[in-house]
């Protein structure tokens, strides 16, 4: 059966290789976008994730077009890496506002329409760093790590009504977020990777979309890895 799916930040990189998967499994994908133009073939809304009115629109527009959201992937996200004793207030604030308020705004926005489904499914893109903390990388990983509780408290408070929650952290993956790292210093991040690789972003979406499928309906709550055994231990 097509579900009503969103995904946030999915005009690009990870987010698009799942919404793309989501939607070779039959499913109808709204991505949101910020900046651009919408990829060919999917629904597209604008949407900055850090505005609460562009989350609400958003979601009125991919109701409109393809029914209540039955499926929320709280993907967008972003870094601003830097030392914390340079740290600007803004430079943590802002990056918390996109990755962790901003799944903030689409799941409250998300479980309106769930809870009149009785059914649901969010998935929290996080980060292997949310777990393993990453030096210039505090707003990041606290904004990931947040996630983590954030996702959690939900999957407690929404369980009983047939919504499951759950987080993904992915290790290093070929996107515009990793390509800006010299290549020294990707050399180095392979060689720390059990897999001797990074996860291309179709892997990520595969797990998202086993996730969001009906065979992982008793799994909420979890921290599911794809991270090619990088935070092993964790
Ligand atoms: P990209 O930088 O390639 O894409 C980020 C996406 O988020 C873009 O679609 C971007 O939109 C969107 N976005 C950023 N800020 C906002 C905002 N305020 N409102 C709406 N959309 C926004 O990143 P990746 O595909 O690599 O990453 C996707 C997710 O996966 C992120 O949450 C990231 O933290 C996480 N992740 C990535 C890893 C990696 O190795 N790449 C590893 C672990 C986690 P626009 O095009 O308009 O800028």
């Amino acid at each position: 059966m097509s579900r009503s799916v969103l995904v946030t930040g999915g005009n690009r990189g990870i987010g698009l290789a799942i919404a793309r998967e989501l939607a070779a499994g039959g499913d109808a994908v709204a991505v949101t976008y910020r900046s651009g133009e919408p990829p060919e073939g999917l629904f597209g809304v604008k949407c900055d994730v850090t505005s609460a009115a562009d989350v609400d629109a958003a979601f009125g527009k991919v109701e409109a077009e393809q029914g209540p959201v039955e499926v929320i992937v709280a993907n967008a996200g972003i870094t601003k890496d830097t030392l914390l004793a340079v740290m600007k207030e803004d430079t943590f604030t802002d990056v918390i506002d996109t990755n962790l308020t901003g799944a903030y705004r689409v799941a409250k926005r998300a479980t309106r329409g769930m809870l009149r489904l009785k059914r649901g499914r969010m998935i929290l893109i996080s980060s292997v760093v949310a777990l393993s903390g990453s030096a210039g990388q505090a707003n990041y990983a606290a904004s990931k790590a947040g996630l983590i509780g954030f996702g959690r408290s939900l999957a407690r408070e929404l369980g009983s009504r047939g919504i499951t929650v759950n987080v993904v952290t992915p290790g290093f993956v070929e996107s515009d977020m990793t390509a800006q790292l010299d290549e020294a210093r990707q050399e180095q991040i392979r060689k720390s990777i059990p897999l001797g690789r990074y996860a291309a972003p179709a892997e990520v979406a595969r797990v998202v979309k086993f996730l969001a499928s009906d065979e992982a309906a008793y799994i909420t709550g979890a921290v599911i890895p794809v991270d090619g055994g990088l935070g092993m231990g964790h």
